[in-house]
């Protein structure tokens, strides 16, 4: 009995040491900087801050894609991002705002976690993501995409549902190395499929259009990546990326089922497809390839380029 109690006093010590010993504070970014060129950035509108590029880096990585990814997609996502950020620095492009070269808002610019969302979102596992996501940072640092004589356009997106899009299907601009492919990398991911269901009043006044109309709409045309290109309901042509948005639906890459009063969207993928799939990425890192192969997938004919101002690294060209 008392050799019991004297373990249980022992257990009791040892977890009360833990909790007062386990770090609690997260690793700064300033502790460990990474450098590169100081960069303004609207934090939250009208909040400007300065930061050192790659420092800044990490935490815009940890907002766009899960820690849990391997390291390999996570470096090819590193240099997608930096790519937008320099595309907005002189002297390799102008600021996107009139103070600042990019914002922190994901739906304009890039995302960006703070220190305290982070701790919040990885809890007991913040120091080991954060060591992951600098190094993806730090083995890709000052590595950027161009075009022929400009920085390239990197966008991204969760998951392209088998079939990556072509830019110029999306937005105004076609890209020669922004076009539709097939993209097997993603097949096993959780956002392969979606689905939504809506009462067909509810879809029809977001529209807004008559419930009947629903009943008729069909597809007109359909993108190179297999997406609703023009859907057609009562006499008028809506673009799919446009219904995506009125229906809040994963993606563009839908169809649908009409039951009694309601109606259910089946989609494919996640985001706008035009990129690099973040899932492909994940799955071919998973496959063994390296950075560079993904970026290759996703961006053809790009080539890599170290950045000005990185004199310590190695120029490294392909
Ligand atoms: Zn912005
Ligand atoms: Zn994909």
């Amino acid at each position: 009995m008392r050799l019991k109690m004297f373990f249980l006093f022992i257990v009791v010590l040892l977890s009360l040491l833990w909790v007062v010993c386990r770090p609690d504070s997260p690793p700064m970014a300033s502790d460990e900087a990474l450098g590169g060129p100081l960069i303004p950035v609207e934090k939250a509108p009208g909040q400007i801050m300065e930061a050192p590029l790659e420092d800044f880096l990490i935490q815009v990585l940890a907002a766009e894609m899960p820690a849990a990814f391997h390291p390999a997609a996570l470096q090819a996502q590193a240099v997608a991002a930096r790519t937008y950020i320099a595309a907005h620095l002189p002297p390799y492009g102008a600021y996107r705002h009139p103070q600042a070269a990019v914002c922190c808002d994901p739906g304009h610019c890039q995302a960006y976690a703070s220190l305290e969302t982070l701790q919040a979102d990885w809890g007991d596992a913040y120091a080991e993501n954060w060591q992951k996501i600098r190094q993806a940072v730090a083995a890709t640092a000052g590595q950027i995409l161009f075009y022929e004589e400009n920085v390239a356009e990197t966008p991204y997106h969760s998951c392209c549902g088998g079939s990556t899009e072509a830019a110029g299907a999306c937005w105004s601009q076609a890209l020669p190395y922004l076009q539709a492919h097939a993209c097997p990398y993603c097949a096993r991911s959780p956002k392969l499929a979606g689905s939504r269901v809506l009462s067909l009043e509810q879809a029809a006044q977001a529209v807004p259009c008559g419930k009947e109309d629903l009943l008729h709409m069909a597809a007109v045309s359909h993108t190179p990546g297999g997406r609703i290109g023009f859907l057609r309901i009562g006499g008028k042509n809506y673009r799919g990326t446009e219904l995506r948005q009125i229906w809040q639906l994963p993606s563009a890459a839908f169809t649908w089922l009409i039951q009694g009063d309601h109606i259910a969207f089946l989609s494919l993928g996640y985001g706008h497809g035009v990129g690099l799939c973040q899932y492909g990425a994940d799955g071919m890192a998973a496959a063994g390839k390296t950075y560079r192969q993904i970026l290759d997938f996703y961006y053809p004919g790009c080539r890599l380029w170290q950045m000005d101002g990185y004199a310590q690294y190695a120029t490294e060209d392909r």
